[in-house]
């Protein structure tokens, strides 16, 4: 299976695909978002449903409060009280990873005339429990799981250096998708509040998360007063936070994903990936503070995770295809460099490491 089949797979499950609840955006979502780290940190054969749960977690953070025009949340299936992951008072990964298994993940390849047989292996077992009872989950057994009890979903071929090529392309895609369904299921909520959009409310974004000053204060220190990419000194005012791995890409708030640099790398870099040489630099930056960061973590409640963060990078920099923008710095200047596919990155997998 090439990119073209899962691409096509893709659209005809975003075009022609029923939708009865929201839990098959997050689902394809939450898969999107966590296939960067599988395949940096696994064997690329099989995804860990804990992942996708994470993933999923973090998607619905924002719709974990009310939406303010209507004092309530928003309803996100065609049933009144169907039991959505993000009602849920307990969002611990291993619970979410298992509900998502057993309910959406079956149901999501389905179209008017079949099934779309792209994204993964065990839907003949699948098919014939679904045949049996509709609204049935899907048994455990049918799962295989690591030895947390995690449920594991086998991959079809390349499907997961696919899915980290498409991501960028297929996200905004899914993202319409969802908002639709839900002005279709809140039709009081059909035109946006001057102050609260929709997509604000079901959507992180980036511009609302500002780390306080003193965090900033914390990461400045832990870098000299340096600016990370370029070396200057940083002036106070001037000091901007970037999100290594760009927020485009995944809603990775952790303290390792975050660096403060200058105004001017910073506005260069924008949403771009960095180049080899400034992502050996950054991981040796965490590598070497792993203590500190996690402290920084602790004292200003951000999360953390090391590993998922470097595991991003090299995901998405040994999967590039095509012409790629990427940061670099030269000489002191920040510069934008172009680059054919992943030729930029002679990457190492042996900065993603386990033990500190
Ligand atoms: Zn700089």
């Amino acid at each position: 299976m090439g990119l073209d089949a899962l691409l096509d797979g893709m659209a005809r499950i975003l075009n022609e695909g029923a939708s009865t609840t929201s839990y098959k955006w997050l689902l394809l979502w939450s898969v999107l978002d966590s296939a960067p780290v599988q395949l940096a940190t696994g064997n690329g054969q099989s995804l860990d449903m804990r992942l996708v749960g994470e993933s999923a977690i973090r998607a619905v953070q924002p719709q974990l409060r009310e939406y303010p025009p209507l004092g309530r949340s928003l309803r996100q299936g065609s049933l009144p009280d169907d039991p959505l992951l993000y009602r849920r008072s307990d969002l611990v990964p291993d619970g979410v990873a298992w509900d998502l298994a057993q309910w959406p993940l079956p149901r999501i390849q389905h179209v008017p005339n079949g099934l779309v047989e792209v994204l993964w292996m065990q839907l003949p077992q699948w098919e014939a429990q679904l045949a049996k009872d509709r609204n049935s989950r899907i048994p455990r057994k049918l799962f295989s799981t690591d030895a947390r009890g995690v449920p594991a979903i086998a991959m079809v071929d390349i499907a997961l250096q696919s899915l980290v090529r498409l991501s960028p392309l297929v996200k905004p895609l899914i993202e319409i998708r969802w908002r639709d369904d839900v002005r279709r299921w809140n039709k009081s909520v059909a035109t946006d509040d001057e102050n609260w959009s929709i997509d604000r409310y079901l959507f992180p974004d980036s511009a609302r998360i500002s780390l306080a000053a003193p965090a900033v204060r914390d990461l400045k220190e832990l870098q000299h007063h340096r600016c990370l990419w370029c070396g200057r000194e940083l002036a106070g005012s001037a000091t901007q936070t970037d999100h290594v791995v760009p927020w485009s890409r995944t809603l990775n708030n952790s303290v390792e994903n975050l660096v403060v640099t200058d105004k001017r790398c910073n506005s260069v870099k924008s949403d771009r990936l960095i180049s080899a040489r400034l992502g050996r630099k950054w991981a040796d930056h965490v590598n070497a503070h792993r203590q500190d960061l996690r402290s920084i973590a602790r004292n200003h409640n951000l999360p953390t995770s090391p590993e998922e963060s470097l595991a991003w990078l090299l995901s998405l920099t040994t999967t590039a295809v095509g012409d790629i923008d990427y940061f670099d710095v030269v000489h002191g200047e920040p510069v934008i460099r172009k680059a054919v596919g992943s030729q930029a990155w002679p990457i190492d997998r042996r900065w993603i490491s386990l033990s500190p």
